[in-house]
């Protein structure tokens, strides 16, 4: 016998959970690519997109994953032999540098480990150094998805300021956009990218760049056409907007998915992840006064609101991921890049998330915990009851 049949979890960190509206405004015909309301709803989509990422700047969208919007994002600024800087706190931001390094950049990457954030202190030291401005880009990861590591890219715009350095400001918000806090234009960030796959709850498929005119004026020479977001961000005729014809199911679904956002408000949205996280952590702080239970990054400041990476031991982590889906439906995420990776699983909670889910999968841990004979803490789930209790 299996209970997990009913209503599945995927609560790994993306994607994410998506609402039956997105699913169901998906399922159409193919509309006409050539005008009408395809084009009118496109249109729709780019203020929408500004706001999300707070910003009066430019998006461009592309038919890709997060990949195609880091390659995007880097082959319009940076040319061969250009220095970038990679702030690296988990295994995407050491991805983002070696796909600079792909496209022909010298690359400088400080590796903050697996569990601790972007020094500032030691990134103005290094940037005060750099008298003739070599560093062309400085490259973070707001919220790094295999660590849950979360960044203060603000302080990390306060200490290129401090020290006058000039290179640009690039951030990946794959993982934070439309669940953690960020604010492109008031932060100083220069050039930001995001999925829909996370925060924005769409099938996997459509990613963005945002940019600035100090980043559109840095134009690189490893832009191909296909790449260049100026013709996407200020297409003369529709084609243009995607080079080709649009991912039509992709954007009535975006177009869902940012209204359901706009209808629940962005203040909303981010209160509402970051009491979800605070529920979570109140489980694990229970959980792990007993045994080998740990939640990954100590400092709450530092802790994403949309995913929580977590020690185990190993093989715990997997043995704990197969007995939650296989006896209860509750698909965890994968320790991505840690080693070993069965001493680590991951816990999504980012996008189309409530309460009564979070309460189930913390229900469901606590049992696998059990199950499993994983030594534990009691009280977890009295103490995210509470947590929950008391809301903000
Ligand atoms: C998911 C993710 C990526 C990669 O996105 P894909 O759509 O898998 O290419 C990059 N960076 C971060 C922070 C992510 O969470």
């Amino acid at each position: 016998m299996s209970l997990s049949q009913g209503r599945a979890y995927l609560a790994i960190p993306g994607p994410s959970v998506m609402p039956d509206a997105v699913l169901q405004a998906m399922h159409r015909a193919s509309p006409n690519i050539y005008e009408g309301e395809l084009h009118d709803l496109t249109d729709s989509l780019v203020p929408d997109l500004k706001q999300v990422a707070m910003t009066d700047g430019n998006v461009a969208i592309y038919i890709g994953n997060g990949h195609a919007a880091w390659e995007a994002a880097l082959a319009n600024v940076i040319s061969a032999g250009d220095t970038v800087l990679v702030l690296a706190t988990g295994r995407f931001g050491i991805g983002w540098g070696e796909m600079a390094a792909g496209l022909g950049a010298k690359v400088e990457t400080i590796d903050y480990g697996t569990q601790d954030p972007i020094d500032l202190a030691q990134v103005e030291e290094l940037l005060s150094q750099d008298k003739d401005g070599r560093i062309k880009a400085v490259l973070a990861v707001h919220v790094d998805t295999s660590t849950s590591v979360k960044n203060d890219i603000a302080g990390l715009r306060a200490v290129m300021n401090s020290t006058g350095h000039p290179a640009l400001l690039m951030a990946d918000c794959i993982a934070s956009l439309g669940c953690d806090r960020f604010e492109m234009d008031a932060w100083g960030v220069d050039v930001m990218v995001a999925g829909c796959q996370k925060g924005l709850m769409t099938p996997a498929g459509v990613s963005f760049v945002w940019f600035n005119e100090k980043a559109n004026e840095t134009r690189g020479d490893r832009v191909t056409s296909y790449w260049d977001w100026q013709p996407r961000v200020n297409p003369d005729y529709y084609f243009k907007y995607f080079d080709g014809t649009a991912p039509t199911h992709h954007l009535y679904g975006l177009r869902t998915a940012l209204d359901m956002i706009k209808a629940e408000g962005l203040d909303n949205v981010f209160a509402r992840h970051e009491k979800l996280a605070q529920i979570v952590w109140a489980a694990f702080d229970a959980w792990s006064t007993v045994g080998p239970t740990q939640l990954n990054v100590k400092d709450p400041a530092a802790r994403s609101h949309a995913v929580t990476s977590v020690g185990i031991g190993s093989p715990n982590g997997d043995a704990l991921r197969k007995w939650c889906e296989q006896h209860c439906g509750l698909t965890l995420g994968i320790g991505l890049g840690r080693t070993p990776a069965d001493a680590f699983f991951r816990i999504g909670h980012m996008g189309h998330v409530n309460a009564h889910m979070i309460m189930g999968a913390l229900g469901t841990i606590d049992a696998g915990l059990k199950a499993l004979d994983i030594a534990h803490g009691e009280g977890a789930l009295a103490a995210a009851a509470q947590a929950l209790a008391e809301r903000a």
